[in-house]
């Protein structure tokens, strides 16, 4: 993803030197776009609806104001907000400053990582912490005890934790909700509008999204108040990453997979499979072929989880196969491959998937292997995000023009001997089936378009407000 670094430097917010100096060792030099757009509204106290992609430096375009806010005296007693942070008065016990909502445990890590960093110089220490669920939640629980400053949580833990006493909102100066659109995806809706008429009513508010489907409009007449709302440029215009479309017969994906990884010198590749099974096969069948990789997905322990992202990101490991809990939020500098084994089932997980690679400006490379009976659908996802690519076929995995017959399932299934009439209603039903799955691709072609036509609407109404 291309990130566009303006011409004004981060001196031009001024920003405490503690936060100036964190910055400068995170190697910044300068604002990248939403950056510069969002960060000025929010230092002023505002309301702010953003729509950014990841990778385009969104995650600093909150954290810097926020952490300079919470030393600032007259951003939160203008919205009413007076209990500030400072040397005298602290967080109180079990009490948080700023909530950060996220859909994943894996970005609730990284986002409380980043404010740790650019907090590091910042005295006395400000409390940075991460809450998920799939984990005990008693060290959560110890670890708030004495305050926090910024907790950075998934909906649902936030919630078990309130109902556990664990947690007090009455300092709560600011709410983030980072990657909305996906949170809305996965019916966190409820719990989110929960944890809302739990917080102060005077707060700060702020959303990042990539994607403006029409489920966020509700939440942000709920939650916001007067948001001012910033757009940067649409998805494509960003894009400094190569996507290629590679046609090959289903049988042969491994072969072509292996010859791929051999032939390309990548540091590092990140593999996305459909399915928690097929990752697990696919690190078996990459072993065969002398290819060591390691699976990620949700049925794994979360220790097993973070181990594998962390000796990813420290490049220990070279090839990561997961589902798509690991397209959002892995956040690797320089991740240059991206292959998607299985294409995403929806074209916004398309989006998110390339977004793991070309990062912080770097160039970056996603390649799907598509098999006959993704075609379709990978039409579908060019459609839908404006792309469309050539198909390729790589010498010696050439594509057959039938599709060829798909591998044979399990040997322990036992095939059932069917009488005639058996085998007639059974024709009829598949004849059903197909006509359903026809009438659904139809439909679904309109969905789309009719998504993208309700995205320009929503975004036009909020824009009027
Ligand atoms: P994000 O979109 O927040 O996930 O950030 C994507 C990547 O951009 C991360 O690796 C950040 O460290 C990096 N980044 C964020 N802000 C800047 C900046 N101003 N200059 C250079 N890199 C940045």
């Amino acid at each position: 993803m291309k990130i566009d670094i303006l011409g004004t430097d981060f001196e031009s917010f001024s920003f405490s030197d503690e936060i100036l100096s964190a910055i400068k060792a995170m190697g910044f030099e300068n604002p990248t776009e939403i950056q510069d757009k969002t960060i000025p509204a929010i230092l002023e106290g505002k309301d702010v609806l953003a729509r950014a992609d990841t990778g385009s430096g969104k995650t600093a375009a909150f954290v810097l104001p926020l952490l300079d806010n919470l030393s600032n005296q007259n951003v939160y007693s203008k919205i009413g907000r007076t209990q500030r942070f400072n040397a005298t008065e602290r967080v109180a016990s079990n009490c948080v400053q700023i909530i950060v909502l996220v859909p994943t445990r894996e970005l609730a890590i990284q986002v409380a990582d980043v404010f740790s960093e650019l907090a590091k110089n910042i005295q006395p220490t400000l409390k940075c912490l991460s809450v998920y669920g799939g984990v005990k939640i008693n060290p959560q629980m110890q670890a708030l005890r004495g305050g926090v400053d910024v907790l950075v949580s998934t909906p649902g833990r936030l919630l078990n934790l309130a109902d556990q006493n664990a947690i007090k909102f009455n300092q709560v100066k600011a709410l983030v909700i980072d990657e909305v659109d996906r949170l809305m995806k996965g019916d966190f809706q409820e719990e989110i509008e929960r944890i809302g008429k739990l917080l102060p009513n005077k707060r700060q508010n702020l959303m990042f999204t990539a994607t403006f489907p029409e489920s966020i409009t509700a939440l942000v007449r709920n939650v916001m108040t007067a948001p001012e709302i910033i757009n940067i440029d649409e998805f494509e215009d960003e894009l400094e990453i190569e996507q290629r479309a590679i046609t090959v017969n289903h049988h042969q994906k491994n072969d072509l997979l292996a010859y791929l990884i051999r032939e390309n010198d990548w540091r590092q590749v990140l593999i996305f499979c459909s399915a928690k099974r097929t990752c697990d096969n696919l690190v078996k069948k990459l072993e065969k072929r002398e290819i060591e990789a390691v699976a990620m997905h949700s049925n794994k322990e979360q220790s097993v989880r973070i181990a594998a992202l962390k000796n990813f990101k420290a490049g220990k490991t070279h090839i990561l196969v997961a589902t798509d809990v690991a397209s959002r939020g892995i956040d690797i500098d320089q991740l240059p491959c991206v292959i998607n084994y299985d294409l995403p089932r929806s074209p916004n997980d398309y989006v998110h998937r390339v977004g793991r690679t070309g990062r912080a400006g770097e160039k970056g490379l996603v390649i799907s292997l598509i098999s006959h009976h993704e075609y379709q659908h990978f039409s579908v996802i060019e459609k839908r995000n404006s792309i469309q690519l050539e198909r390729e076929e790589i010498v010696g995995f050439e594509v057959d023009a039938v599709a060829p017959p798909m591998p044979k399932k399990s040997p322990k299934v036992k095939k059932v001997k069917r009488t005639k009439k058996q085998k007639g209603s059974l024709k009829r039903e598949q004849e059903t089936t197909r006509k359903t799955i026809d009438h659904y691709d139809q439909k679904s072609n309109d969905v789309e378009s009719l998504e993208s036509t309700a995205n320009a609407h929503i975004w036009g109404n909020l824009k009027k407000k």
